[in-house]
């Protein structure tokens, strides 16, 4: 089978064959869609991983579902695999962005449609439709829920009128990740006004890029960072810290992890500086609920890959994917046409409605925090 865009996918040949197992589209029936996913180290890609392959293979589509371990040529060759062992659609969430343009242009030539998940891919001509979150909105909500947390805002995220002045430290994601511009931008545009008014001050000094990102996302990494930033700033831990932007579960552990093995309390209650987070991933929110890590945003990784296999499904069947953002993601050569979805912060009082009402984490699962 082949879902070539040129000529208009595959609806036709896929009627000469009788439709796979329980698979209720008959076009999917010989089509293979190749997954290519970062990491298994972080539960949001494996749940991703696992909602895409499900769906997809209950849509009737055979699926190869790779993992390259954070490793950028382990995924390079696992997506040069796929293309050789005869993909007919792509499926990539990358570890670094701009690594796969050579990969693209041999799927391109081959007529394979290229589907950008979660991150877009940038430099190269030959991805055809990115499904994500809105990703500068949730740095923006990432910096609400820091803001609320040290009380500037309310629950309904409006201004309190608080004007004491707090002391944070700012941390941001993989530097080769496109979307942690789009969250720090959004983190940082939202806390302007009170770094500016000095409500805010960054103890370290330390606002730029480059000296706040961590690559790989690594959780380690971020401890590190924070110690260094304890002892450099901090007295080793006895001076004032109210607050961290972090923007991913792993790193906020990371930073909590630091925070507390220099003293400043287990929990926020008795001192532990608000700490913001992204993926609303097991432990963290075991953490939320025992009032150790402030908030986490939740994405849920079940709605996006809905729309990755709506966008894969659109391909074999001759068509194009429905955008709802055409303006947004410029990936330098090209604007790729996007599907957005919404995400939510989630702190102590909304873990119920959020996650437990919506099947996403049971009670049980957050009571032991895995
Ligand atoms: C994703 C985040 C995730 C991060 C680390 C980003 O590209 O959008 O949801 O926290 O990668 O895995």
């Amino acid at each position: 089978a082949a879902v070539t865009l040129a000529l208009g996918g595959l609806a036709g040949c896929a009627s000469d064959s009788a439709p796979a197992g329980d698979g209720d589209d008959s076009a999917a029936s010989d089509i293979t869609v190749g997954v290519a996913m970062p990491t298994e180290t972080s539960e949001r890609w494996i749940a991703d991983g696992n909602s895409v392959k499900e769906q997809l293979t209950d849509a009737g589509y055979s699926v190869d579902l790779q993992y390259a371990n954070d490793d950028i040529p382990t995924q390079q060759q696992q997506i040069e695999q796929m293309i050789t062992k005869g993909a007919d659609i792509l499926i990539v969430a990358s570890i670094d962005g701009t690594a796969l343009a050579s990969q693209l242009e041999s799927a391109a030539d081959k007529g394979i449609p290229v589907i950008a998940y979660d991150r877009l891919i940038n430099g190269t001509e030959d991805v055809n439709f990115y499904v994500t979150f809105d990703n500068y909105t949730v740095g923006v909500q990432q910096a609400q829920s820091l803001l609320r947390g040290l009380g500037y805002l309310d629950e309904n995220y409006e201004e309190t009128g608080l004007e004491d002045e707090k002391v944070i430290e700012l941390f941001a994601g993989s530097p080769d990740d496109n979307n942690t511009g789009f969250f720090f931008d959004g983190a940082m545009d939202t806390l302007e006004p009170y770094l500016e008014d000095g409500r805010l001050t960054v103890g370290s000094g330390q606002t730029s890029m480059d000296q706040v990102s961590t690559l790989r996302w690594d959780g380690a990494t971020a401890q590190k960072r924070m110690e260094d930033l304890l002892t450099s700033t901090y007295g080793g831990g006895s001076g004032q810290l109210d607050g961290v932007l972090a923007p991913y579960d792993g790193i906020s552990r990371g930073i909590i992890t630091a925070l507390q093995n220099a003293g400043y309390g287990k929990t926020i209650e008795e001192g532990l500086p608000v700490v913001s987070g992204q993926d609303a991933e097991i432990a963290s929110v075991k953490y939320i609920n025992d009032g150790v890590q402030y908030a986490t945003i939740f994405k849920d990784t079940r709605k996006l890959a809905t729309q990755a296999v709506e966008a894969a499904s659109a391909y074999a069947e001759g068509g194009e994917p429905e955008a709802n953002d055409t303006e947004t993601y410029d990936n330098g050569v090209k604007v790729v046409p996007s599907y957005l979805l919404e995400s939510d912060i989630v702190v102590k009082d909304n873990i119920t409605s959020l996650l437990v009402d919506s099947d996403y984490w049971t009670e049980a699962e957050i009571e032991s925090g895995v």
